[in-house]
């Protein structure tokens, strides 16, 4: 099993936080500041879209610090009030940029079913990939199995959500994550309207597909 030096906090849902060393990340904060006592002040904060489940002005006001960058698309940079734009760097699909040691590229994210075009239309929402010290980490963000997801090389922790109506079946997930072949894959985002998907289902598909890829179940509803 390959050793990862990265540190990953499960939040809640879509937010989490990631730690290389002295690099703190946090990635779609929204809810209870308390969520992130550990994380306050991180070097980069990254918001993946406009919707309320990843993307929150009061928790962005707790938790930003005078250090800290917040990294979003347009239309979330369109939303900010004045005090949130001090640090802004705003990426389109596509976009590479480096912060602070890290190096991020901004991944299309965005609904391939017709009935579910209008939840996340292509070009307005990004996924990211953050590179630091070697290690690929891809935060999907709200999406399907998108061709620019299944070509993404050399990732070694991927976060791919899997919630119907809204992104994808545990079944389209698998059948991505086979694709692109993860180190490790951490299912996040898998609450519906019908409650929680069948993350073990995933893992069992997955495993089946490809036992070198380890999936890692935890518990991002407590
Ligand atoms: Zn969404
Ligand atoms: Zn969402």
């Amino acid at each position: 099993m390959t050793q990862i030096s990265i540190t990953i906090t499960p939040i809640a849902h879509a937010s989490l936080a990631l730690q290389w060393g002295n690099t703190v990340v946090v990635a779609d904060p929204v809810g209870d500041t308390e969520l992130y006592s550990a994380f306050t002040e991180p070097n980069i904060i990254f918001v993946t879209h406009e919707h309320a489940d990843h993307f929150s002005t009061s928790t962005l006001e707790a938790l930003m610090g005078s250090s800290t960058t917040l990294v979003v698309p347009q239309s979330v940079a369109d939303k900010l009030p004045a005090n949130l734009k001090t640090n802004l760097v705003v990426m389109k699909n596509g976009d590479t940029k480096e912060i602070g040691g890290v190096s991020i590229t901004a991944v299309p994210a965005y609904n391939l079913h017709q009935e579910a075009l209008q939840f996340h239309p292509k070009g307005r929402d990004n996924g990211y990939v953050l590179e630091a010290q070697g290690e690929r980490v891809y935060i999907a963000g709200d999406t399907e199995g998108t061709t620019e997801m299944r070509a993404l090389k050399n990732i070694d922790i991927a976060f791919v959500p899997m919630n119907l109506p809204y992104t994808m079946s545990v079944n389209d997930a698998a059948d991505a994550v086979l694709a692109f072949k993860p180190k490790h894959v951490y299912p996040y985002h898998y609450r519906g309207p019908e409650g929680l998907s069948d993350t073990e289902k995933f893992k069992k598909l997955v495993q089946a597909g490809d036992s070198s890829i380890e999936v890692i179940l935890q518990d991002w509803y407590k």
